[in-house]
């Protein structure tokens, strides 16, 4: 198994460095975010092991940009900030998991164990909201079994709402995981795709419904 360290301190990269070895975790390490995309790219990680404060920014950042490559390794957030608010938006930026510095080394390594186990299952999983299904380790989507023609940047935001059904995806995870963050957009060019998307949804009779808080995201959930 092999885990990507992202950490800039390094007593707590050596901390880690050595208990990941001693559970025969091979252990990539990365000092900031732009190593960590460069290191994710090229090699495949069973798990993700993320520091918030980094020199180049924050942590949670390289989730959405992972995720909008494929990528769904699962991540394990760090953090001095171990507040509920802090928590909350991990989670919503995609984290898997979240712990709170100062911690045990044991209880990282059991949270690292509990996702290490996962992903397998994520591979095959399939998501079903109302009459859609969305296959993510095949990327397709379907409504009551047929296939849903989507255009591509249509299937990423399914994809990223998806992964977060029931709860709200502020708009600046949306347009990375949508657009890459090299790409020149205009700004309501998301809007465009939700407004398209909702069309296909409606005509399609997928019993969901994508609902929008004006400046601030998208949510995705059943039509009750
Ligand atoms: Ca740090």
């Amino acid at each position: 198994m092999r885990i990507l360290l992202v950490e800039d301190e390094p007593e707590m990269v050596a901390a880690l460095r050595s208990a990941l070895a001693r559970n025969d975790l091979l252990v990539d390490h990365a000092a900031d975010l732009a190593q960590a995309m460069a290191m994710a790219v090229d090699e495949v990680h069973d798990a993700v092991v993320l520091d918030r404060q980094l020199p180049d920014g924050d942590g949670l950042s390289l989730i959405a940009k992972l995720r909008a490559r494929g990528n769904a390794v699962p991540v394990l957030v760090l953090t001095a900030r171990g507040d509920l608010a802090d928590r909350v938006a991990g989670l919503d930026h995609g984290a898997d998991d979240y712990l709170g510095k100062p911690f045990a080394l044991e209880e990282l390594l059991a949270r690292l164990r509990a996702l290490l186990r996962r992903p397998a299952q994520l591979q095959s999983e399939v998501v079903r909201v109302g009459r859609l299904a969305f296959d993510f380790g095949h990327r397709e989507i379907s409504v009551g079994g047929a296939p849903l023609a989507l255009r591509r940047r249509e299937l990423l935001v399914m994809e990223a709402l998806l992964r977060r059904t029931g709860r709200m995806v502020l708009r600046p995870v949306l347009m990375e995981a949508v657009f890459g963050v090299d790409d020149e957009i205009q700004s309501n060019a998301l809007d465009t795709h939700v407004s398209r998307l909702r069309r296909k949804l409606a005509e399609s009779a997928a019993g969901v419904t994508i609902q929008g808080i004006r400046g601030v995201g998208y949510l995705l959930r059943e039509t009750p």
